[in-house]
């Protein structure tokens, strides 16, 4: 079972590899450019790239990029629509040339122009986004969102329904647990936990997951994530997601908020402890 994290890459990538293989990670995201804008990443050093993916081999890492939050493939005002296009193009080039297996975008915002006008954007982004990036060994990963706001891919229907032109070699999902409960697609009281994994049109393009808990309740549709075991979904649950045989094969990324990257060390700790804990017996 892979568990990962987000880690800085202020010192470069290959410095990064290190920071998540010393904290115990097996996996690391990382985001491929400032976070809050579009410009401003340096240009990429392919010499460090090459670095960190020899780095990769040698410790068994495997690593995705995170897309700026900034980037909205529905947003229906022409140039961000335009600007988030190319934006995530360069990151599908960063992600290559570091060896990562996926570049996570989140779902966008139509604003006013609603679900079916949003789900079209996108498709005509990913479309020009696949067009132009080289794709053949790195998937364009859909995140599921909470569905603050405007947000669309909330559900699993969406998802499907966003990704339904593309291979499943080339657009995949990567599903949030803290996005998923705050959209109440996961319900804490069904044992199955999220239906969805059941439904191979969904399970065939899961290829990463974001391993949250949550500060808000159940259906409150607000992106906060909080540290393991210490939220509204509780051990329980984790666990459940942790030891679901449907999973065992997806690599997990913690995006929980340590206060200092070294506190991650604990949080790969916590998830390692509920993996190994065994079944609860029945009370
Ligand atoms: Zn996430």
């Amino acid at each position: 079972m892979r568990i990962g994290c987000h880690v800085s890459v202020a010192k470069g990538y290959a410095a990064a590899v290190r920071d998540a293989h010393d904290l115990g990670a097996d996996g690391l995201q990382y985001f491929t450019k400032n976070p809050r804008g579009f410009r401003g990443q340096k240009a990429l050093n392919r010499e460090d790239a090459e670095r960190g993916r020899s780095l990769m081999e040698q410790w068994d890492v495997v690593s995705i990029g995170h897309a700026p939050y900034l980037i909205n493939l529905a947003s229906p005002d022409d140039e961000l629509f335009r600007l988030s296009v190319e934006a995530l193009t360069q990151d599908l080039v960063i992600g290559q040339a570091r060896g990562s297996f996926g570049v996570v975008v989140h779902c966008g915002k139509p604003k006013t122009m609603g679900l079916e006008y949003g789900i079209r954007r996108m498709q005509d982004g990913i479309r020009q986004v696949l067009s132009r990036a080289v794709k053949d060994d790195i998937w364009l990963l859909l995140e599921n969102t909470a569905g603050q706001g405007s947000e669309i891919g909330y559900t699993v229907e969406q998802l499907l329904a966003i990704a339904q032109p593309f291979s499943a070699q080339q657009v995949g999902f990567c599903l949030d647990t803290q996005h998923a409960f705050a959209a109440g697609i996961w319900d804490p009281n069904d044992p199955a936990g999220i239906s969805a994994l059941s439904q191979p049109s969904f399970r065939d393009r899961l290829y990463a997951v974001h391993f949250n808990d949550s500060k808000v309740p159940f259906g409150a549709r607000k992106d906060r994530h909080q540290l393991i075991g210490r939220g509204t979904m509780g051990e329980a649950m984790l666990k459940a997601v942790l030891t679901d045989p449907r999973l065992a094969d997806i690599p997990f990324f913690l995006e929980t908020p340590v206060d200092r990257q070294p506190q991650y060390a604990d949080e790969i700790q916590r998830c390692r402890q509920l993996l190994s804990s065994g079944t609860d017996p029945a009370p």
